[in-house]
């Protein structure tokens, strides 16, 4: 809603400056590769599954802010339920307990699989890995991890330390040791890595910033059977997954998987604050009865984001979010493959699960072009972080059939407009 009138017109001059100052003091190679998918504009609001910028142009949120927006920009819910606890106390004090951070806790042992049942709160989905890592480590008192292949679980040093991808983890080398790599998907060579050094094993449901990789069906059940089998944690990495994504509350919920640690953080706070949780089985925090501050953070589920978290869980289960994003992400995926069928040349493969859809191109180059085309004509998309072949459409949850109709009509035009485009220059 921009202020009316002139006072705007100034505002927007000023507001303009800010991709400058962004591009400046912030990030000038994110700055430039915006400028190339034609997104050198300044956001300015917000609302359900649209976003518009300083020019008064709308969008339509395919993106999602990567899976965080599963309510959509500003759900009417977790901003009543912020703005009561702002007028209250948005912050612990921490010498006293917090009642909307101890409500959570107990409200996501309630909607966590098996006996997973206490929590530690951060701020972001690394926070959420970083503290899985330690405790895994603290409890079984061994070093070794085993990760995925294009596995992504964040970019603090124990995130990015089992998040193996050379070009992010090289240039801050040395990283956490004790981290094994294997393919996603292959139980077999899982089995093979476990030593007697090693902690956990840590894996997504369904790879995110891999490129939206669905693993074979048993792959997790497989998974759990051997860690358990073996006596090694099994984390499963919800950040991305959780919370109704794909078509479950949880990704593990596919294969009534009941993994030792689960962290949850993108969509957990009604994507209007940030918050994360790592929920343990209670052995894991044997620890905290004679150590209570081994692990701790001066901001993690305060009280202003665990009253946006416990309003996004009641909106997620009372509306049914998953089974619609479910059913959403079926006629997505089916539109999707009807343009797949069209131009097999840019296309090699549409794939997902719920509404974590991946569209992978023939080349990054491709798929950098029809994300320009495809912002031109106010739609938002981007590429997997680990993987630049291929394109994630994450909409909000409530998303409606027009809107996806409006975004295959426009990925249509998109892709038309590439060939056109490259058999120019052929
Ligand atoms: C995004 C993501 C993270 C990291 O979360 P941040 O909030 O960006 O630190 C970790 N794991 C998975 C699966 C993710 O998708």
């Amino acid at each position: 809603m921009p202020p009316p009138g002139a006072a705007w017109q100034g505002v927007r001059i000023a507001l303009m400056e800010a991709f400058n100052w962004y591009e400046k003091h912030v990030n000038p190679g994110l700055a430039g590769l915006l400028r190339f998918t034609g997104l050198d504009k300044v956001e300015s609001h917000a609302e359900g599954v649209y976003v518009w910028d300083t020019e008064g142009r709308r969008y339509l949120d395919f993106l999602g802010l990567y899976g965080t927006l599963s309510l959509g920009h500003r759900h009417p819910r977790v901003l009543e339920a912020v703005r009561a606890q702002l007028d209250r106390m948005p912050m612990s004090v921490r010498v006293m307990v917090s009642e909307p951070t101890a409500r959570l806790a107990h409200r996501l042992a309630e909607i966590t699989p098996g006996d997973l049942s206490m929590v530690f709160f951060g701020n972001s989905g690394a926070e959420a890995v970083e503290a899985a890592l330690k405790f895994a480590r603290i409890h079984t008192k061994r070093p070794g991890f085993i990760t995925t292949k294009n596995g992504y679980h964040g970019k603090t040093y124990g995130a990015l330390s089992v998040t193996p991808k050379e070009h992010y983890q090289l240039p801050a080398a040395p990283l956490v040791p004790g981290v094994t790599v294997v393919p996603f998907g292959d139980a077999r060579a899982l089995e093979a890595a476990i030593g007697p050094d090693t902690a956990a094993v840590i894996v997504e449901p369904i790879q995110g910033e891999g490129g939206i990789r669905v693993p074979p069906e048993g792959y997790l059940r497989e998974v759990r059977r051997i860690t358990r089998e073996k006596g090694v944690l099994l984390i499963v990495d919800e950040v991305q997954t959780g919370l109704g994504r794909t078509g479950k509350l949880w990704g593990v919920d596919w294969e009534g998987v009941e993994p030792d640690i689960l962290t949850s953080a993108k969509a957990l706070g009604g994507g209007v604050m940030p918050i994360s949780a790592t929920i343990v089985r209670p052995e894991i925090f044997e620890v905290y009865k004679h150590e209570p501050l081994i692990h701790s953070t001066t901001f993690g589920g305060n009280p202003l984001a665990a009253a946006a978290a416990l309003a996004a869980i009641e909106v997620t289960l009372e509306q049914n979010l998953p089974a619609r994003a479910l059913e959403m992400g079926q006629y997505l995926m089916a539109s999707l493959k009807q343009l797949w069928d069209a131009y097999p040349e840019f296309i090699e493969e549409v794939r997902g699960r719920g509404l974590m859809v991946g569209l992978e191109f023939t080349d990054a180059d491709i798929g950098a072009l029809v994300v320009a085309e495809l912002a031109s004509r106010g739609i938002l998309t981007a590429f997997g972080l680990n993987n630049p072949k291929v394109v994630r459409l994450e909409p909000p949850l409530i998303v409606e059939k027009e809107h996806i109709d409006q975004a295959i009509e426009a990925l249509g035009e998109s892709l038309a407009a590439t060939k056109v485009a490259l058999e120019g220059v052929l």
